[in-house]
């Protein structure tokens, strides 16, 4: 009965993992995967997440279903962290929300929830490149995907000029997707002052008023607190496209702030107009979540919620999430160090350091990442993207040596 079922090409992330696993040799280094390793390539589970644990085990609570939107509990809480206490939607109770089933979920609720209410253009636009499995998430969820130029290949840093361009010839209504902070894959982010400018663009269609902008933002927030090691800072772009008058959509995910992956803990919002708006989206939400889940997963969203109501917690926590983004801060600096400073490495290597959050696109050629696969047991994605958390002081010589010899051919 499958016979016309053709075979599908594999993950290409997952596939790292593989050729990683299948290798024997002692020096070998996975940096495919997005997920943060200690000094000693280990994962990571933070301080504060077992001492919520502990809690929640204490309190020998039960294992009923949440609500169809999840820990009502956590849906304010994360709201606060992400939009800031003193967000407008927020204090005036417009901000419509789900938990999720991580970033993932959310960004398909978000593609589903738009597919079926947004009242533009059903276009949604990725930059180029983007995490990879956006377009896939956003076509099967029933959005026409389209890009805009964002990476400069040549100085591997923001294509300024073409991002505005492109943006700026976007049909009348379509839905922008706006990595904000950490962009995955490349580790190159806009400034704040460019930030405002895409803020202008996204609203200005000259005469139109912000609540009929030009298009549609919709922010995917995979990686608060993993760039500067700030949640604060890192939630500038998106506090500010609100503090403009933005209406928004919202995917955040606590996999990698709170190493939370397996557990799935995300959220999707959408800011409203009113309470009353606010309403009618969150029973529309409900009925498009029921039938795909029914609700979400309880354990992870008790341990988000209990680091998030409590301040001593949730001030350890903020310090175990400068400590990850410190460690890969430094990586990126010993990183540049010996590939400018003591191998001489031909080529420019300021972006390693420029660059931010779990990843760094190296600029290395995809024969490059090959030879470094086969030659020296690393292994890292095709385009020459490394995950910098998987660098540490024990592997770190090693790497820049095997990346010398790359280039050098
Ligand atoms: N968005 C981006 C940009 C990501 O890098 C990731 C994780 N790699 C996600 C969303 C979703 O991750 P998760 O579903 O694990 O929260």
């Amino acid at each position: 009965i499958w016979n016309h079922v053709p075979a599908g090409p594999p993950d290409p992330i997952l596939g790292i993992t593989e050729a990683f696993k299948a290798d024997k040799d002692p020096r070998k280094i996975n940096l495919g995967v997005g997920a943060y390793r200690d000094e000693n390539g280990k994962p990571y589970v933070l301080p504060s997440v077992k001492a919520a644990e502990d809690r929640i085990y204490n309190a020998k609570a039960d294992k009923e279903y949440l609500p169809i939107t999840g820990l009502g509990e956590l849906n304010k809480l994360a709201a606060k962290l992400a939009y800031g206490a003193e967000s407008a939607p927020l204090l005036e109770g417009r901000i419509a929300s789900t938990q999720s089933i991580s970033g993932t979920g959310a960004l398909r609720i978000g593609g589903a929830f738009l597919a079926r209410h947004y009242p533009g253009v059903k276009t949604i636009y990725l930059p180029v490149p983007s995490w990879g499995n956006h377009t896939p998430l956003f076509r099967d969820s029933g959005l026409e995907v389209k890009g805009y130029r964002y990476l400069d290949k040549k100085t591997i840093g923001l294509d300024f000029a073409g991002l505005k361009e492109d943006l700026a010839a976007a049909p009348e209504k379509s839905i922008v997707l706006l990595h904000a902070c950490a962009h995955n894959p490349t580790g190159v982010d806009p400034t704040p002052e460019q930030w405002a400018e895409i803020s202008d663009i996204v609203k200005v269609s000259i005469q139109v008023s912000v609540s009929n902008a030009r298009l549609f933002p919709f922010f995917d927030f995979a990686y608060q607190g993993f760039a500067s090691g700030d949640t604060t800072r890192d939630a500038f772009a998106l506090r500010y496209f609100v503090s403009q008058g933005h209406n928004i959509a919202l995917a955040q995910s606590f996999a990698k702030n709170m190493g939370l992956y397996g557990e799935r803990v995300g959220l999707f919002s959408v800011t409203t107009s009113s309470p009353e708006e606010k309403a009618r989206v969150d029973s529309q939400i409900k009925i498009l979540v029921r039938p795909l889940y029914s609700n979400p997963p309880l354990h992870g969203a008790r341990i988000a919620s209990t680091i998030l109501a409590d301040s001593l917690l949730s001030a350890q926590w903020e310090k175990e999430v400068k400590g990850m983004a410190d460690r890969i801060i430094s990586m990126r600096n010993e990183l540049y160090n010996h590939l400018t400073h003591d191998l001489k490495t031909p080529g420019e290597w300021g972006h390693i350091k420029s660059q931010i959050g779990m990843f760094s696109f190296t600029g290395l050629t995809t024969p490059q990442a090959k030879a470094l696969g086969e030659k020296a047991h690393i292994y890292m994605t095709s385009e020459g993207r490394i995950s910098m958390a998987g660098l540490n002081s024990h592997n770190i010589k090693y790497f820049a040596d095997s990346v010398d010899a790359a280039v050098r051919g």
